[in-house]
């Protein structure tokens, strides 16, 4: 006999996206659970660079446009949750860096610094003194230097605050794999049955999230004819190649490297991060990452070595370890194919589409979750179901400067 487990919700995905609503979600009181098909944060989470940042970067195009109004308020939203005061209780995540910085390397070429100290930017970017310098740029820039108000999380920690009180209602399960679908008459989602070893379990829910990252498609696939597929629901993929650089020296960097160009990504955007055998490991995204995309692991590397040679000449990295890998970065489909600037979540029946844009965003994204259930008048249920036991929680993904070869 199967087992029939009753839910409000059923997320299908364990990066930031659904382990943020599956504690939002929770918090309501609804029953919800979360199947996740490898570890938690595994596809697009771990592989981030843990900034939450309030938009300044994206001011850098030249105006305050909708994406940096959109993230303007995600940083203090996170600080309550850092705090312990806000909507998820983050108290124990680690924080790897309070500021970020912003170093316009060309700093005769004025343009870019009278914008950065202009009246738009006022109190929310500082110029930091040269006695104030982190130390890894003590003596060695002239500078300027800014500091934005953004921060610098530990993914794996942030993964585990947010699955640690929750661990029975995530569980790992490829729902690709023996899995079948049922919908009603009108084609809302109205059960999941799971087949794990001998064991058979049904899982209704009201409601279907899919926070699955790239992943996305695929279940979506089953649940929604491609003929009847709203375009609002489709997606898009942004393709980086990301660089890791892992070394002995102590001192972290938490940068936007931007050449003179006014544009919404810096030349390199490096963060640093304590390696599991001590080393330390610098992480560089920004548009090295986009325009690596098109280069091989190769010539990535080479690219990589010498723009950080030319950013940091005195800095030794002759016995560092570079590596290099490719990875998508999932998205609502934009008109333009450029980065989406909010959240969103697209509904088809009782089926929820959700799309973060950004970490950042995440608090957005679980604030339009509950709207959703709310405008529904969805209530939250009293189901004693059991919490299938014999599924196993996945645990949480290693992050990529841990797992190089
Ligand atoms: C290199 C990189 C750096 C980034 N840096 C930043 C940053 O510094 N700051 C910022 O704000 N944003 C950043 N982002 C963006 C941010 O990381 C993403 O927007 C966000 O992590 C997406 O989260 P998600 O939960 O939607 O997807 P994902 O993190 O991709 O999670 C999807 C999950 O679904 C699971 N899954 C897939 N298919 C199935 C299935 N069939 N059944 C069950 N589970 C399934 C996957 O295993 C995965 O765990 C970065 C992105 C990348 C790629």
């Amino acid at each position: 006999m199967p087992s029939i487990i009753e839910k409000d919700a059923l997320i299908i995905g364990g990066g930031i996206a659904g382990l943020w609503m599956l504690n939002r979600l929770r918090t309501q009181g609804y029953d919800v659970l979360l199947l996740e098909k490898n570890k938690l944060g595994s596809g697009q989470t771990i592989a981030s660079q843990g900034m939450i940042h309030g938009g300044i970067k994206y001011a850098l195009s030249g105006n305050l446009n909708t994406a940096s109004e959109a993230i303007a308020d995600m940083p203090e939203q996170w600080e309550n949750c850092l705090a312990g005061t806000g909507d998820i209780d983050l108290s124990d995540t680690n924080i790897l860096s309070k500021h970020y910085y912003m170093w316009p390397q060309n700093s005769l070429r004025s343009r870019f610094n009278a914008f950065l100290g202009s009246k738009a930017l006022r109190g929310k970017v500082t110029k930091v003194g040269e006695n104030n310098y982190p130390d890894f740029f003590q003596t060695h820039i002239k500078g300027p230097l800014y500091e934005l108000k953004d921060i610098v999380l530990d993914v794996p920690s942030l993964l585990n605050s947010l699955s640690k009180k929750h661990q029975s209602n995530i569980k790992l399960f490829n729902c690709a794999k023996e899995w079948n679908i049922e919908k009603n008459a009108e084609g809302e989602f109205k059960s999941l049955t799971l087949k794990q070893d001998d064991e058979t379990f049904i899982v209704r829910a009201k409601q279907i999230i899919i926070s699955s990252g790239e992943g996305s498609k695929d279940f979506l696939k089953k649940l929604i004819p491609d003929e009847k597929l709203p375009n609002e629901m489709q997606m898009q993929l942004r393709p980086l190649q990301m660089t890791i650089v892992k070394h002995k020296h102590s001192d972290p960097i938490h940068v936007h490297c931007v050449a003179d160009q006014l544009t919404a990504t810096p030349e390199v955007t490096i963060t640093s991060h304590k390696c599991k055998d001590g080393d330390t490991a610098w992480y560089l995204g920004g548009e090295l990452a986009e325009s690596g995309a098109n280069r091989t692991e190769e010539e990535q590397i080479k690219v990589a070595k010498n723009k950080i040679g030319e950013l940091f000449p005195w800095c030794d990295l002759s016995n560092a370890r570079w590596h290099s890998f490719f990875i998508n970065r999932a998205e609502a489909l934009t008109k333009n194919g450029k980065r989406p600037e909010t959240a969103s979540i697209h509904q088809y029946l009782n089926i929820s589409l959700c799309w973060p844009s950004k970490l950042t965003l995440a608090p957005d994204l679980g604030q339009q979750i509950i709207n959703i259930f709310q405008g529904k008048n969805i209530p939250p249920s009293n189901y004693t179901n059991s919490d299938l036991d014999n599924l196993k929680f996945p645990g949480i993904a290693t992050p990529p400067w841990d797992s190089m070869p």
